[in-house]
């Protein structure tokens, strides 16, 4: 049964993007879950990881002799302010693996003790938290949303002491497409190394975006693919109602995957203003805002690239302003493309875009829950009653406004009643990781019940199907249910 082979193309990188972290090992650790899919298609040997060796990986106990663990530098705005040395502070990049599909992942380990980057910081990471990313990012993954994934998450043995007390100390092993953030180009760009952020950005183009390499300009095609690639993931976040909630520079990685579950939930009652984030006290990361916000983070970004973005630097300030201007539009027609698609309207007629304002306006006057909202839509559309869309609002008569409007602009659409039924389907997801199940499911397993966590895992992998028996996890919370806040956990 052979080990993981790692081979690192980060750590060959030079020695200030990086700093040696060997894990710190867990007193005794035990296995919560193991993503045996997600081994399978890293090409892992899951029988390997099975044994004792697999724990070993996973607490940080004991490394595959291919591993090269190391922290990676960079820097952020965090909630606007400026830090000019984050890094991995609790985190350790264990080696990278090539997947089956011919992509590179690197594996990573969340909570394994403290590094060079830890600060103040214990290195370590609790039990919730780790249970929620693993629930959201396999959610996010399963809703077809571009996300980092979580391979395993052990207990360590250890008490962790947090804001409310002592917690189970835990560590999440993620994959990612990379770990490359903006705050990776900053903190290098900041040091005025400007032979240093050509170097990444090479690297990044060579890793993630190789048509680019023999394009004239290609460090303006990068920038150009990396606003596109968040343009559309903001876009289906919204589409889903996610709310990331910590949309640090430091936590937008450069691929388009989600990345940092920290404060992030789903909403359920929709408001355009909604927040969840302890943090986030003025509403900066608001479900609304978050397409302003990557564009403010990706002005970050072509800061740091500056030098290589045109002859002079008026040249490039004027390039980069045009570039960033066109990731509105662009989000503009993918958040548009998917409120039709889950509203139903396929033909592209007139109209649209003043039906999907009037839905957000009808959804936030009839405090309206979002997904069952669609998912009822989707019913509605089949044929079926209009009763339990109608019982979602406060206010039945504005469910009925709406939906006259909503069938007004269905008679002008042309498109086949079974393909715009499958379309919606497709778009409206039955199950979405509800912040009151997750709490549920932290609580469960803070007591040593790991069950209602395995079964949202198993439900939240199949996010678009009916699965009756689960029905339950479908449903809103009641009055008493409802968490108003969600913290980072560190
Ligand atoms: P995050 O809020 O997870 O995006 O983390 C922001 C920064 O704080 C990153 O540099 C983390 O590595 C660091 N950090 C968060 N929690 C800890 C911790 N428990 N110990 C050390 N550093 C931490
Ligand atoms: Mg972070």
């Amino acid at each position: 049964m052979p080990a993981p082979r790692f081979d690192n193309s980060y750590a060959r990188l030079p020695d200030g993007f990086h700093a040696p972290a060997p894990p710190t090992p867990s007193p005794s650790p035990e296995i919560i879950r193991l993503n045996e899919p997600l081994a399978a298609t890293l090409g892992l040997d899951v029988d390997w990881l099975r044994m004792k060796a697999g724990v070993d990986l996973f607490s940080g106990c004991k490394m595959p002799e291919s591993a090269e663990p190391i922290a990676m530098a960079y820097a952020g705005h965090q909630f606007g302010g400026w830090s000019p040395r984050l890094g991995d502070g609790r985190a350790s990049l264990i080696g990278e693996l090539v997947g089956i599909d011919g992509h590179r992942y690197d594996l990573q380990l969340k909570g394994s003790g403290r590094t060079r980057f830890s600060r103040g910081g214990d290195g370590k990471a609790v039990l919730g938290p780790v249970m929620r990313e693993y629930i959201v990012s396999e959610a996010m993954t399963a809703l077809g949303v571009p996300s980092t994934r979580a391979l395993a998450a052990v207990t360590t043995g250890e008490a962790v002491l947090r804001r409310h007390g002592l917690e189970p100390g835990a560590v999440l092993t993620r994959i990612a497409h990379s770990h490359v953030r903006v705050g990776t180009f900053q903190y290098l760009a900041a040091r005025g190394d400007d032979a240093a952020v050509q170097t990444l950005a090479d690297y990044v183009i060579e890793r993630h975006f190789p048509n680019v390499a023999e394009q004239e300009h290609r460090y303006r095609v990068l920038v150009e693919s990396i606003i596109q690639r968040q343009a559309d993931l903001i876009a289906h976040w919204m589409a889903l109602g996610f709310i990331h909630g910590v949309m640090n520079t430091d936590n937008m990685q450069v691929v388009g995957e989600t990345i940092d579950y920290g404060p992030c939930a789903f909403m359920d009652i929709f408001h355009p203003q909604k927040t969840f984030s302890s943090i986030d006290h003025h509403g900066r990361y608001a479900w609304r805002n978050q397409p302003t916000i990557a564009m403010w983070n990706l002005s970050r970004l072509a800061e740091t690239l500056l030098a290589l973005l045109g002859k002079d630097e008026t040249d490039a300030i004027a390039w980069a302003e045009s570039a960033i201007g066109a990731f509105g539009p662009r989000f503009n027609s993918q958040l548009s493309d998917r409120f039709r698609a889950k509203l139903g309207l396929l033909d592209d007629q007139p109209g649209h875009s003043e039906l999907i304002e009037a839905t957000f306006v009808a959804l936030t006057e009839g405090q309206a829950d979002m997904t069952l909202f669609f998912r009822h839509l989707t019913q509605v559309a089949a044929g079926e009653q209009e009763t339990e869309l109608r019982d979602l609002f406060a206010d039945r008569r504005i469910a009925d406004t709406w939906l006259a409007r909503w069938r007004r602009q269905l008679e002008a659409d042309q498109s086949d009643l079974e393909e715009r039924v499958a379309k919606m389907r497709q778009h409206n997801p039955v199950f979405i990781p509800r912040n009151h199940r997750i709490e549920e499911a932290i609580a469960a397993g803070n007591r040593g019940d790991y069950a209602p966590f395995h079964r949202l895992v198993d439900v939240l992998a199949k996010p678009f199907d009916e699965q009756p028996d689960d029905a339950d996890l479908e449903r809103p919370p009641e009055p008493h249910e409802v968490v108003e806040q969600t913290f980072c956990g560190t």
